[in-house]
């Protein structure tokens, strides 16, 4: 029995009551939200974590961080740097995203050592393998992207991106409406190709039966991936968008219905002006199922600084109502990211996340008293171990000598907190 089917029945699994006792919530509640399809567990039922995710609503908004290889670079020891740093800095869960090297073995690799729920976007070892089987990716089969679901669900992976909505109607209407970039998702443009040559529908759309069938088995969470979302803001809630996602809705029912959960992708390039509309879109049509938001960047302008345009997109999503946040790297259109871009993509998804959260939930805000009320007293140490970064932190408090002591060299001798402890207290 899935998750989803036994809180369809009432049964608080044990599972259950961990996250509701780790996110402060009562175990009845986030079961009738489970039941709901609203909240999801990211556990695959061959795999023990040792930290476990729910995504959705009324809980902590969740980061999931990208790594894996680039067909330029493959090596698996800065894959394992990556997925350290990661989980470090606060990621709730991993995708492995390698389309280079032998990708099961890094695969395997990576989950053996991932403590927190893994993803990956199977299409693209079905492409990887294909290539290396017929010398063409678009020679893969049905058959071979299935058998792809089956082997990684079997080697345990948690929550998978199918790109189901580009379907042949989508695609259709792409052509007749235009857009200034056509298809950025790597999956989608993947699909589309290999339709495009094959004359055939999306297999993950046609045989979506045989997906459900396969995530099932291992109480896998379908995230049902924007292969069709806007990668430029002029392109952005565009028709071709609204399609896919309509598409989204009527396949995330289907999913409901036969106890398989699943999350919904979002875009993708958003100006701040639209995120509110698209949060509610994906929520009225998807029926409530939890929004994972890939940023959303709200400009196009700053390649190097994609980290920052995600994380204001991802805050104003979250805080409208998103669940699950996708980082963006400082490397995002430029390069595949080093192990400080995941860092520091990680750390502006968690301040975005949580800046969310303290409007939406009751415990966020306890955190931020805590740091002013060290703030006021000037516990050094304190307010660093309270920081999302404690090293960044520790090391700008001793970058310079101070004059005066318990201050910091910001205003010195002119600390306005100190001068108003002496104020106050007279
Ligand atoms: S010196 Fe200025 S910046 Fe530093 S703690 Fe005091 S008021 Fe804050």
């Amino acid at each position: 029995m899935t998750q989803l089917e036994a809180a369809k029945k009432h049964i608080i699994t044990p599972l259950m009551r961990q996250i509701a006792r780790d996110e402060k919530i009562k175990a009845a509640l986030l079961c009738r939200r489970i039941a709901k399809g609203h909240i999801v567990i990211l556990r695959n039922n061959k795999r023990t974590l040792k930290k476990v995710c729910a995504v959705g609503s009324g809980l902590r908004t969740k980061i999931n961080a990208n790594i894996g290889t680039s067909t330029d670079r493959k090596a698996l020891k800065l894959e394992f740097k990556k997925l350290k740093i990661a989980v470090k800095y606060g990621a709730d869960a991993v995708m492995d995203l390698s389309v280079g090297g032998n990708i099961p073995k890094i695969r395997k690799a990576l989950i053996a050592k991932s403590d927190v729920p893994f993803g990956t976007v199977p299409i693209y070892e079905a492409a990887a393998s294909s290539k290396q089987k017929y010398g063409n990716f678009l020679k893969m089969t049905s058959k071979d992207m299935m058998d792809v679901l089956e082997r990684q669900a079997q080697d345990g992976v948690d929550f998978f991106t199918i790109h189901s909505g580009v379907t042949k109607s989508a695609i259709k209407l792409l052509k007749k409406k235009g857009r200034t970039l056509d298809i950025v998702s790597r999956g989608g443009a993947i699909l589309a190709q290999w339709m495009h040559y094959n004359k055939k529908e999306n297999p993950f759309y046609e045989n979506y039966d045989t997906v459900l069938e396969i995530v099932k088995k291992y109480d896998i969470v379908l995230s049902l991936g924007d292969g069709m979302r806007p990668g430029a803001i002029a392109d952005a809630s565009d028709a071709v968008q609204l399609k896919e996602l309509r598409t989204l809705g009527k396949l995330a029912k289907r999913a409901y219905n036969a106890g398989v959960s699943v999350i919904i992708e979002g875009p993708g390039h958003v100006p701040l002006n639209q995120i509110e509309k698209n949060v509610r879109w994906e929520k009225e049509i998807c029926n409530g199922a939890p929004f994972y938001c890939l940023g959303p960047l709200v400009t196009d302008i700053a390649p190097g600084y994609d980290h920052i345009t995600g994380a204001i997109g991802g805050a104003l999503a979250a805080s409208y109502g998103a669940d699950f946040l996708c980082y963006v790297t400082p490397a995002e259109h430029l390069s595949h990211p080093t192990v400080a871009d995941v860092k520091d993509g990680v750390i502006a998804s968690r301040i975005a996340a949580h800046a969310a959260d303290i409007v939406k939930t009751k415990t966020a805000k306890n955190k931020d008293k805590k740091m002013s009320d060290a703030r006021k007293k000037r516990l050094w140490n304190k307010q660093i171990s309270l920081s999302l970064d404690p090293e960044k932190a520790r090391t700008y408090r001793n970058r310079l000598k101070l004059q005066v002591s318990n201050v910091c060299a910001m205003c010195g001798e002119y600390c306005s907190i100190k001068l108003m402890e002496k104020c106050m207290r007279a």
